[in-house]
Parts: C-alpha cells; structure tokens; sequence
C-alpha cells in the first residue's frame, strides 16, 4: 500500500481459506477493495464465512468510500459482478473456524488513557509477556459515544506516500457514531513478520463505517468485545520493501 499503492494487487479469501488448510473458515477483518473490481479504493470491513464443499460462501462484508456528491461517508454492502470474495492491496484478517467456545470478553465504560481500546490491549499484552507475540482478533461494539475514524480516497495520490504525515494528510478523517461494529486484529509484537501490528474497521447499520482511530468521548464510551488469542500467523505475499507505517 505504502509509498506508492499497487492497485493490482488482489486476494481471494477462499483461496486464502484453503491456504491456510481452514476450508469453510469464517474470517474477520480490516482490507482494501479491489480496485479492479470496485473501480475505486475504499476501506473494506471484511466479514466472511467462505466456501465450502456444498457451499458457497457467505460475503456480509461493507466497505466505506467517500461520497464524491457531498464528501461524506458512504457505507455500502460488498459486492461485485466479478467475485464477491476478493480484496484489494492488503489486510490484516482473522480466521476461525466458526464454531462458539470460550472466548475473552471485553467490557469497557469510559476511557481514562491516551490508547484506543484496540492500543490498549496491544500495549497490555506487550506489557505483561514481553518476550511473546501474542496475536488476538475479535469483533466488538461500540455501544455508547463517537468514534474518530478514517476513509481512504477513491483514488491514490500522484505522489508517493512516505510517511504518516503523507497518509495523515491524505486520509479524510469523520466523527462517527455509536452504535458501531469493530472488527479487530493486534498484535503484542512484531515477530519479524514486518506486520501492521493493529488494524480495526468498523460498520454501522446507519450508514458510517470505516477504518477505526479511536474514541472521541472518553467520559462517556462503552466498548464490548469478544476476542480469541490465535495459534498461527500467516504472512502472505510479503513485500520486498520495509516501510515505517503501522508499526505503532
Ligand atoms: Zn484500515
């Protein structure tokens, strides 16, 4: 994605499904659209239970664009004519096999700290097993309070992106309300992977939606969460060039 966005670039999450010898897999996550596909960038909020023998997959996926009649936030279902199953650029995705169990619930009312809720727990986990990468993905509402949040232009700039101030400015941030569906993948560490080490998007079911910053109304925001540590971590397609954004 960064400096210069390779717009080419494009997955398919069945087969990242099979590739990670989880057929049927129900994976969550932060993405890109699929250029091609969309005809334009936009910050997918994946949510798929993907393809398995005898049936095909379920996409209930949105992706948020900017509206170019007024500028706004445009939260659209996902889908294509193409395949409704593929993604753009990069992601950073959580898999499972679908099935209930024990997981680790979240429970937040007002935030009295600096981090986002997704920082906060990247930062505690680092803090209490300094000598692991522990890997969690999960999904989680915001029930109360307005979140800060970012939507990627339609298109990528005819400079390259080279730093967090680059992306900073080229990124149209929004103040969105609750209630809000996060979907979340963190990281305590960097295994060597060159990993983003957190990213979150979010939907609504009143049309805002996008890439998660963080809460803007401490005194008042409530978070619930249900998150499962993973086993393995993929990297797939990895770049040849390091680059500095994400990594904090
Ligand atoms: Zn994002």
């Amino acid at each position: 994605m960064y400096p210069v966005g390779e717009i080419q670039k494009e997955y398919n999450i069945n087969t990242i499904s099979k590739e990670l010898e989880l057929s049927g897999a129900f994976i969550l996550g932060s993405s890109t659209t699929a250029s091609r596909i969309v005809g334009m960038n936009g910050e997918l909020i994946l949510l798929v239970l993907t393809e398995a023998e005898g049936r095909p997959a379920v996409n209930g996926s949105y992706f948020s664009s900017i509206n170019p009649a007024d500028g706004q936030c445009l939260l659209e279902k996902y889908r294509n004519k193409f395949s409704d199953c593929n993604f753009g650029l990069q992601g950073n995705l959580y898999a499972c096999e679908g099935k209930s169990g024990k997981v680790i619930e979240v429970r937040v009312k007002r935030r009295t700290g600096g981090h986002s809720l997704v920082t906060a727990l990247r930062k505690t986990l680092e803090g209490r097993y300094p000598d692991k990468s522990l890997a969690l993905g999960g999904t989680f509402i915001i029930q109360k309070g307005k979140a800060k949040i970012h939507i990627m232009p339609r298109e990528f700039p005819a400079y390259p992106l080279n730093s967090v101030h680059d992306i900073e400015g080229w990124m149209q941030p929004y103040e969105v309300s609750a209630p809000l569906v996060c979907l979340s993948v963190l990281v305590s560490r960097d295994p060597g992977l060159d990993l983003r080490v957190e990213h979150t998007h979010c939907f609504s079911h009143h049309g805002e939606g996008g890439h998660y910053d963080t809460d803007t109304t401490p005194d008042s925001v409530e978070y619930l969460g249900y998150f499962l540590p993973a086993e393995f971590v993929f990297r797939i397609d990895r770049p040849r060039n390091m680059h500095t954004v994400g990594r904090d």
